[in-house]
């Protein structure tokens, strides 16, 4: 999916999921890097796991 130049990056991976938290717009680059990278994947596996432990509280 393509918003100006944008891409949407889907922090947990899970096309299937629809959880708005988990979607972020970037650009292109930033998402392939991001694909790419371990450190951004661990990033974005605390957001979720944050997102999960308030969404229960
Ligand atoms: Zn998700």
């Amino acid at each position: 999916m393509n918003i100006d130049g944008q891409t949407v990056d889907h922090l947990c991976r899970n096309r299937a999921c629809v959880n708005q938290m988990h979607i972020m717009t970037c650009s292109r680059g930033e998402n392939s890097r991001r694909m790419m990278s371990e450190a951004w994947q661990r990033v974005a596996a605390d957001l979720i796991a944050q997102q999960n432990k308030e969404a229960q509280e």
